[in-house]
């Protein structure tokens, strides 16, 4: 299979280049040049097979030309190896739980398959690979956990010095192994600079293979594709339409909903909610299309003004704008909206975190003026990562998971950085 780049249909590139560039040299993001598409028989069959049973039925369909068989089942066993359920929360509406991996958010599901996909694909490379990532939290934590042990792979992580909440520092800085965390004495955009300069910078792209595992890499956005096969065959079979509501920064999580569509899974609709970063919702509801500066908010994992995956969207739909709209409906929701509904659903005895309420509130609005469907939406993250607005919002003491507590109690090791290239190359070019 080939991968072309949203710019250009002409420019295409094998798996092995769209994995280890990430992004196209013309900025466009990596599209498989086909969609497979499962038949009905195939989809129904799912409702007896599990998670990992599902898995390799779908990621042969998208992967048999370019991996064997083992290959990919060795992917599908490494990334799926927690559950993901659907939990009813009211009648008709179920909770898509995806935040029982190891860092607990949904984002552990494209970490882990990239990060093994990574290394299948350079398994007979003598050049170790290096994958750096700038973080303001989440992403380094899961990027993290997922490349963690991983063989011929070091990760390299740049974070902003104090910017970064204890729990989610703890989540990259404790592991060692081949995972290394440098402290900036600076802010996101500094880490963001740094990383992307090393990628430019011809002398040490000579020596180094450097390459990043940020969401536009075809390696994290296709597997999640995987838990909306699953969570709808665990759908009761009762006739009801269906729709799928996915709390959205970036757009890739929802663009792999689509993705899982447009082979064949028969979702009638899409719901797309943000926070107050409502450029798509504005955009699906008849505006321009327009970046904007990104608003803090405390679902503050999709405070993205400039949504990078939306092109995916357009050229699912063949860059169809009008079929796009007729699938996919956008809704928005101030803080306050969304701490009233995470109140209103922990009376009802379900606890959301932010991102989820956000995602809740987008299904149920959707289904008042759409009646006769039964919904799911995407849980992205455990309430305990974002504990203090949970607290708040419900006046309760949250108990973290386990393997939350576990990296609380991990010894934190950086080195210090400055926000200066220079010296992160000098940095660079001492590694062997
Ligand atoms: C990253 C993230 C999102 C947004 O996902 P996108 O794929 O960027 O739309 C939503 N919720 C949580 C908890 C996240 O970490």
């Amino acid at each position: 299979m080939k991968f072309y780049s949203t710019n250009n249909p002409n420019h295409q590139v094998s798996l092995a280049e769209a994995v280890i560039k990430g992004l196209a040299p013309d900025q466009g993001l990596y599209m498989p040049e086909r969609i497979p598409s499962l038949s009905p028989e195939v989809i129904s069959s799912f409702q007896k097979m599990n998670f990992q049973e599902i898995g390799y039925v779908v990621m042969e369909s998208i992967f048999s030309e370019d991996l064997s068989k083992s290959q990919i089942k060795d992917l599908v066993d490494h990334t799926l190896v927690f559950d993901a359920p659907i939990v009813e929360v009211e009648k008709d509406v179920y909770s898509l739980e995806l935040f029982h991996g190891p860092t607990l958010a949904f984002k552990d599901f494209g970490a882990r398959f990239c990060s093994k996909l990574m290394s299948l694909l350079l398994a007979d490379s003598d050049k170790k690979v290096r994958v750096l990532v700038a973080t303001s939290g989440d992403t380094g934590s899961a990027v993290a956990n997922g490349f963690l042990g991983v063989e011929g792979v070091e990760v390299i992580i740049l974070f902003p010095k104090g910017k970064v909440s204890e729990l989610q520092e703890k989540q990259f800085t404790t592991l060692g192994q081949n995972i290394t965390a440098l402290e900036v004495d600076g802010v996101f955009d500094d880490c963001q600079r740094m990383v992307k300069e090393a990628f430019l910078d011809a002398e040490l792209n000579k020596d180094l293979l450097l390459t990043s595992a940020n969401s536009i890499n075809i390696a994290r956005w296709i597997p999640q594709a995987l838990y909306y096969f699953y969570a709808y065959s665990r759908l009761p079979k009762n006739g009801k339409k269906v729709a799928f509501a996915v709390p959205s920064g970036n757009f890739g999580n929802i663009a792999a909903g689509i993705l899982a569509q447009r082979m064949g899974l028969p979702i009638d609709h899409f719901v797309a909610a943000t926070n107050v970063n409502k450029v798509v919702p504005d955009y699906l509801r008849g505006a321009e299309f327009k970046a904007m500066p990104s608003k803090q908010t405390i679902s503050n994992s999709m405070d993205v003004g400039n949504p990078s995956n939306f092109p995916r969207l357009l050229a699912l739909f063949g860059g169809d704008e009008e079929l796009l709209k007729s699938h996919v409906k956008g809704y928005f929701y101030t803080d306050e909206e969304t701490v009233a509904v995470m109140q209103e659903v922990f009376d009802s005895g379900y606890t959301l975190d932010p991102h989820g309420a956000v995602g809740y509130k987008g299904l149920k609005d959707f289904m008042e003026e759409n009646p006769g469907y039964q919904g799911v939406f995407l849980e992205t993250a455990h309430p305990g990562k974002f504990r203090g607005t949970v607290e708040k919002a419900l006046d309760i003491n949250l108990t973290l998971p386990d393997r939350l507590e576990a990296f609380m109690e991990g010894q934190k090791k950086v080195q210090s950085l400055e926000k200066d290239f220079g010296k992160f190359k000098e940095y660079l070019k001492g590694l062997d």
